[in-house]
């Protein structure tokens, strides 16, 4: 059957997964273990997220309150289950499969300014939830899927996504067995009582059948796996099969989440409710290899990530690295390795003084950041750890600083800056390249920077061609600013070497310096960590983890 024909015979299905109770209890990650599962069962599946703010895009939200902004091979800045989804799919997501309140009413209101309602009043409802549909269908049709898996951001009953529930409800209606509802839900266990309970549960399927909406699935997170008894109790309140409600306590490890779903028979109960022309058989077997292996590690590498968006309150966020710690943990794993990942405050080391801690560690990353708060802790710490030799890897943010730091340490340049930290310093090492330049004087700073995937070319003998063991790559870009070429010439005659530049070589894509003078001391200026994959970890990330490791 031809490629078209087969498309045309495959009837798309579509699985919402919406939150009740509360926010925070693992939906991103329960969408990403159900997708997971779905495609071992041998379909093709594709992921979406619906973000019910009214940005844009994720572009413009700071990191310590919306965690990581995960940017997609081609350019769209998003919310970081996007990575989850890549990262438990092993596929690359398109735009069109991310969305938030802004960016589906932006859609309309230019559709309107174009005349394309023909004059007809445009309306919240239908036409806020009719362009939401017509993105989830599209999806189903770019990936050629079996089933478009949706996850609706926050939780039912709130005002933001009611639009997107609405969606729900009008796909459903129109063609009910090919929409199925997970709901993740929360079982608190009170401190007091010590006992699960499911009146909670109860009100947030009530609240969604408010709206039109039955949940067909109940996906039970809670401290502890939850018994058959309560799982009876919910499904005799909340119209489900006792089988339809999974339980979902909390595991070691996030990657045990598809197994341990498995073992609730959820696949085949997902394969039966829509249909779905699934394999008999699950085939696990290179994601279970994974998992054993993350456990298996027997010596310990040590990686501190110096950052500057740790601290919130009295709370530690690790959420803003995400991706950057995940790299880390699937190189250590492909190495045989225990990762220790550390997370120091860049503010801390402001006093030189506190510099030594670096020493405990194997090796030290600087991710990427924006503005100039913690930039003298990052430059001490770089100063630091390549005098010292210990192994470096700069992302971004953590290139430019490199750079720089060389610039005033080992060049000795006078008055040195990067344009963002000092646009007024004489010699600007890293500057705001020529085309945003217009952009950012109107104050219009949305989705200005360089976005998504661009092609690097590698040097010959150099650590991060040997990493890779090819001359062309493609990885993605987040940033305004890049090494000013007036500066390259003088930079490289003190040893610096620009071991990848963009295809015309005029953007200095990453930097090192000779494995003689230093072990392993890399600057990217793009992220990799954006697509290391459990199934496919990031070369340069293992390149520097094994430096690391074998570093003393
Ligand atoms: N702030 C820097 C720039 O805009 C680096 C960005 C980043 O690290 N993602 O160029």
């Amino acid at each position: 059957m031809s490629r078209k024909a087969k498309q045309k015979k495959r009837q798309t299905k579509y699985l919402f997964v919406v939150g009740g109770v509360m926010s925070g209890v693992g939906k991103g990650i329960t969408s990403s273990s159900i997708a997971k599962l779905l495609q071992a069962r041998g379909l093709s599946v594709t992921a979406i997220k619906i973000d019910p703010y009214i940005n844009v895009d994720a572009g413009t939200m700071n990191p310590t309150e919306h965690g990581e902004c995960f940017v997609l091979a081609d350019g769209l800045e998003t919310d970081q289950d996007m990575g989850n989804y890549e990262r438990f799919l092993n596929v690359d997501l398109p735009a069109n499969n991310y969305m938030t309140t802004g960016s589906v009413y932006q859609a309309v209101i230019e559709k309107e300014r174009n005349l394309g309602y023909g004059g007809r009043n445009v309306q919240v409802v239908p036409d806020i939830p009719e362009e939401t549909i017509r993105r989830i269908k599209k999806a189903g049709e770019l990936a050629e899927a079996d089933v478009v898996i949706t996850e609706v951001g926050g939780t039912v009953g709130e005002y933001e996504n009611i639009l997107f529930i609405e969606a729900i409800r009008m796909m459903k209606s129109e063609d009910p067995d090919s929409v199925g509802v997970v709901m993740v839900s929360y079982l608190p266990v009170p401190g007091s009582i010590g006992e699960m309970k499911t009146k909670p549960t109860q009100h947030a399927v009530r609240t969604l059948g408010n709206s039109g909406v039955q949940a067909n699935i109940i996906v039970a997170r809670s401290p502890l796996p939850i018994d058959e008894k309560r799982k009876e109790k919910i499904a005799r309140f909340c119209n489900v099969h006792p089988e339809d409600v999974i339980s979902a306590p909390d595991l070691e490890s996030i990657y045990d989440i598809p197994m341990n779903f498995e073992k609730e028979g959820l696949s085949t109960r997902l394969c039966g409710m829509l249909k779905l022309p699934c394999k008999s058989k699950i085939d696990l077997s290179d994601w279970n290899r994974f998992v054993r292996k993350s456990k298996n590690g027997k010596d310990t590498v040590k990686i501190a990530v110096v950052g500057k968006y740790f601290n919130s309150g009295d709370f530690v966020l690790s959420d803003v690295y995400i991706s950057v710690l995940e790299a880390i943990k699937y190189s250590a794993y492909k190495l045989g390795l225990k990762p220790e990942i550390t997370y120091l405050s860049s503010q801390s080391f402001t006093d030189k003084k506190a510099l030594k801690v670096l020493k405990e560690f194997d090796g030290v990353l600087v991710p990427g950041g924006f503005g100039k708060t913690g930039i003298e802790g990052k430059l001490n710490v770089i100063e630091y750890v390549r005098k010292n030799k210990i192994p470096y890897f700069g992302i971004c943010y953590g290139m430019q600083l490199a750079v720089l730091e060389y610039a005033k340490n080992v060049l000795k340049l006078a008055d040195t800056s990067t344009e963002e930290i000092n646009p007024k310093a004489r010699n600007l090492v890293v500057a705001v390249m020529e085309e945003q330049k217009d952009k950012i004087a109107v104050g219009d700073m949305g989705g200005t920077m360089r976005l998504g995937q661009y092609e690097t070319i590698l040097k010959d003998k150099t650590i991060v061609k040997e990493a890779y063991k090819k001359k062309e790559i493609l990885e993605r870009h987040r940033h305004r600013y890049e090494v000013n070429p007036e500066y390259v010439e003088v930079l490289e005659k003190k040893g610096m070497i620009f071991s990848g530049t963009s295809p015309d070589g005029s953007l200095m894509e990453t930097m090192e310096l000779p494995r003689e003078k230093h072990p392993f001391f890399v600057g990217v200026q793009y992220h990799p960590e954006l697509q290391a994959r459990p199934l496919d970890p990031h070369p340069l990330f293992t390149a520097f983890i094994k430096a690391s490791y074998e570093s003393e």
